[in-house]
C-alpha cells in the first residue's frame, strides 16, 4: 500500500485535479491520498492558504475582508463547476468558512481554523471527484484518521498514540483522501503544522500505515544536483539517502519541508518525489541506505544570508569553559547557531542573519565584557556551500577536488568544515562569489564523469 501526497500546484485547478485522479487510478496500491490546499496556477497567482490567512486576519481585525472571501469562494466554485460536481459541495465549503468566522476563539486558534479550510476542501473535492469517476473513495478527517497532535510551545507535535490509530486505516475499504497540514489535540483543539506542512501529514500517514512507499507529487520531475537557477538544466538525482536529503535541504534545497522526512525516516519508508505533470518520468527516490557508487557527490546545495562572529584569544585552548560561555551568550540572546569552526586560539560562530536580527551589537558587547578576547569581528554576506554525498568518506581527494574547483573560479574560501560523519563538506565564501563557485563545483563533480 502506498501513500501519495499531492502538493498545492498539483491541485491548483480542475485540470490538475483530473491529472491527480488519473495518477490515483493508474496504480491500485495508491490507497492513502494526502492533499494540500490549491496552490498557484501561475507565477502571479495566490495560494488558497495565503488568501485564507489574509481573510482570517482581516476579519478578526475588523478590516475589509470581502475581496478575500470572494476570491476564495470563486476559486473553489470554479474547480467544483469544472469538475461537474454537485453544487451542494460548494455550499458546504462556504458554510464552513462562515462557521469559522463566527468561532469565538483567540486569534491564533481561530487563524488555524481558517488555514485548515484549504486542505479540508481539497480533500472533499477530490474524494467526490473520484467517486464520480466510479472509484470507491472517501474523505477522512484527520481526527478520524487518528492524527492526534500535542500543542507545544514550538508548534504542533504528533502524539505517540497516533501511529496505532493510523494503522487501523488499513482495514478501511477504498481510497482514503486525507487533508494535510492540520490535526486535533485530544481535547479537540485544531492545530496546523508550519507552512508547507502537508508533507508532514503525508509522512505521518506513511509511517502510521507502514506504507511500502511514500510518493510525494509536486511540480518538478526530481531533485536536481544543483540549483537550476544557477546552473541551466542540471542533472537530476535518482537516488538519495535521508541523510543526504537533510544536508541538501539544510542549505537551500526546498523540495521538502524540513521536518517532513522524520516520520518516514524513522519508519524506514522510501520516499519518491514525482511530478504530477509528468508522472511517468522517473523521480528521485530517497532511502535509508544505498550502495556506494562511483559518483560519490550527489548534490551541491547553497544558501546565503549568513554572518560569522569571529573570536580570538591567546591561549584559548587552555581556558576551561571558553566555548561553553561563548555559546551560552548566543543561547541567552535567543540566537541559534549553525556551525562553530574553531582553531587553537579562535572560534567562529556562524549564524543565520534572520536569527541575529538586531542583536549583533549586544552580543559583541557581551563577548567583549564577559570573555575578554583579543579580537571580535563580525562578517556579513556569507554564503555556505554544501557538497553532499555519503560516499565521500571512502574516497580520497574529494576536498582537494572541491578546493581546486573553487580556486580555479578565483573564489576565496573563508571557512571549511567537514563533519565527522563525512556526509558533506561545507565551504563558507562571500555571497557575491556564489554563482561562480557553484558553477565551477558543478563542472568538477558532474560534468567530468
Ligand atoms: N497549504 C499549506 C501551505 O501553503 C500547507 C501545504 O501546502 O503543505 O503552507
Amino acid at each position: 500500500m502506498k501513500v501519495a501526497k499531492f502538493g498545492g500546484t498539483s491541485l491548483a485547478d480542475a485540470n490538475q485535479f483530473k491529472k491527480v485522479a488519473d495518477i490515483i487510478k493508474a496504480d491500485e496500491e495508491r490507497k492513502f491520498i494526502v492533499v494540500s490546499a490549491p496552490g498557484k496556477r501561475h507565477e502571479h497567482d495566490f495560494k488558497i492558504t495565503d488568501l485564507l490567512i489574509r481573510l482570517g486576519e482581516a476579519y478578526v481585525k475588523e478590516e475589509k475582508y470581502k475581496s478575500y472571501y470572494i476570491t476564495i469562494v470563486d476559486r473553489f466554485s470554479q474547480i467544483i463547476n469544472d469538475l461537474e460536481l454537485d453544487e451542494s459541495l460548494m455550499n458546504e465549503i462556504e458554510d464552513r468558512i462562515k462557521q469559522v468566522m463566527e468561532l469565538d476563539l483567540e486569534f491564533n486558534e481561530k487563524l488555524d481554523h481558517f488555514k485548515a479550510i484549504g486542505e479540508d476542501s481539497s480533500a472533499k473535492i477530490l474524494s467526490q471527484y473520484l467517486q464520480k469517476l466510479g472509484l470507491e473513495a472517501s474523505y477522512v478527517n484527520p481526527k478520524d484518521a487518528g492524527i492526534l497532535l500535542e500543542d507545544t510551545p514550538t508548534g504542533a507535535k504528533l502524539s505517540d498514540k497516533s501511529y496505532d490509530r493510523i494503522y487501523q486505516l488499513r482495514d478501511r475499504g477504498g481510497i482514503l483522501v486525507i487533508p494535510g497540514f492540520f490535526g486535533y489535540t485530544e481535547d479537540g483543539k485544531l492545530l496546523t503544522f508550519s507552512r508547507g506542512g502537508s508533507d508532514i501529514t503525508g509522512a505521518i500517514v506513511a509511517a502510521g500505515v507502514k506504507a511500502s512507499l511514500y510518493e510525494n507529487f509536486t511540480d518538478v520531475d526530481s531533485v536536481y544536483t544543483v540549483n537550476p537557477k544557477i546552473v541551466e538544466n542540471p542533472k537530476p538525482i535518482e537516488l538519495l539517502t535521508y541523510r543526504e536529503m537533510r544536508e541538501l535541504s539544510y542549505a537551500g534545497f526546498s523540495v521538502f519541508h524540513d521536518e517532513a522526512l522524520i516520520p518516514a525516516f524513522k519508519a524506514n519508508i522510501p520516499v519518491e518525489i514525482k511530478n504530477t505533470n509528468n508522472p511517468l518520468k522517473k523521480g528521485t527516490l530517497i532511502v535509508s541506505n544505498k550502495k556506494p557508487n562511483d559518483n560519490c557527490v550527489v548534490g551541491i546545495a547553497s544558501d546565503t544570508g549568513f554572518s560569522s562572529i569571529y573570536v580570538s584569544k591567546f591561549l584559548m585552548n587552555r581556558e576551561l569553559g571558553f566555548g561553553r560561555k561563548l555559546l551560552q551568550i548566543f543561547e541567552e540572546e535567543g540566537v541559534s547557531f549553525e556551525h562553530v569552526p574553531s582553531g587553537i586560539d579562535e572560534m567562529t560562530v556562524i549564524v543565520r542573519d534572520s536569527q541575529l536580527g538586531d542583536k549583533e551589537e549586544r552580543i559583541v558587547e557581551r563577548i567583549k565584557n564577559e570573555l575578554h578576547p583579543d579580537t571580535v569581528a563580525v562578517h556579513h554576506n556569507l554564503a555556505l556551500i554544501m557538497v553532499v554525498g555519503e560516499g565521500m568518506k571512502e574516497t580520497i581527494g574529494m576536498a582537494q577536488r572541491a578546493t581546486t574547483a573553487l580556486g580555479e573560479a578565483k573564489v576565496n574560501i573563508e571557512m571549511i568544515n567537514q563533519g565527522s560523519s563525512e556526509v558533506s563538506m561545507m565551504f563558507g565564501i562571500k555571497a557575491n562569489d556564489l554563482h561562480r563557485a557553484i558553477k565551477s563545483l558543478y563542472r568538477e563533480f558532474f560534468e567530468q564523469e
